[in-house]
């Protein structure tokens, strides 16, 4: 369960509503049961339910089950897609390892925003379920120029290039990083934005396959490679 509290032995934990009534409710604890809280910062606990009352319920933190381990070093940069396969593709993100989830707005994306109170929430609750230490960052949408200006070139930038002119993603991912991954909306990336990546140093075009995938399935793929050949 992620709790935004410091965690330290004997304190007190009141979560929140939705959660109380999860815990109650959904995994049916009682008095004296146990689950694993985290935060983010202090690791994973052990919480011992220890009072339930109609509106809620109180956990005593017992010990710490593992500790803060740095989160995965993945960025992934996700072109503005619909709302259904951006929230697939955040939680994927979460378990497939991405530390941060950066939103872009290119020349094709037809939205400028996103709902991020609700992409956090996805974000936690794939984080609680694959058993992550940390949540994802999700970043506010931003412009891909502004983006590539403000790049910190020790970070190569996968750029998923579907035109069929870049080498395949797995040789690329064959030495060192920092890396993030790259991917452009359900209409592609246009002309110009291409030419302006292509003539960057930090940024590596790579092919995930002869077929044009979807950008949710791309996300998915590209972060499956990186998972399997530098995750952690
Ligand atoms: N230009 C595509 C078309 O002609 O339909 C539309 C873009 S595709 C739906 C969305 C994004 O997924 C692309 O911008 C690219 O980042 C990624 N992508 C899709 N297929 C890919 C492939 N085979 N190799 C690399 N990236 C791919």
């Amino acid at each position: 369960l992620f709790v935004p509290d410091d965690l330290r032995a004997g304190a007190g934990l009141a979560p929140a509503p939705d959660q109380a009534r999860y815990l109650i409710q959904v995994m049916r604890l009682g008095i004296g049961d146990a689950i694993a809280v985290f935060n983010g910062r202090d690791g994973e606990w052990r919480a011992v339910l220890t009072e339930v009352a109609r509106r809620g319920c109180r956990l005593t933190l017992e010990s710490q089950l593992r500790t803060q381990a740095a989160g995965p070093d993945l960025e992934l940069v996700m072109a503005l897609v619909k709302r259904g396969p951006l929230e697939t593709v955040i939680e994927k993100a979460a378990e497939l390892g991405a530390g941060r989830v950066r939103l872009v707005a290119t020349r094709r994306t037809n939205a400028d925003k996103a709902n991020l109170p609700r992409l956090t929430a996805i974000a936690i609750e794939a984080a609680e379920q694959t058993g992550r230490l940390d949540v994802p960052e999700i970043a506010a949408p931003e412009k891909l120029d502004r983006l590539l200006d403000g790049w910190d070139p020790a970070r190569r930038l996968l750029w998923c290039d579907e035109s069929g002119a870049a080498p395949a993603a797995l040789g690329a991912l064959a030495d060192g990083g920092p890396w993030a991954i790259l991917i452009g909306p359900e209409g592609g990336f246009a002309p110009e934005e291409a030419q302006r990546l292509r003539a960057l140093p930090f940024v590596v075009p790579v092919s995930l396959g002869p077929r044009i995938l979807r950008a949710d399935t791309a996300a998915i793929a590209a972060m499956t490679l990186w998972q399997a050949k530098l995750g952690d």
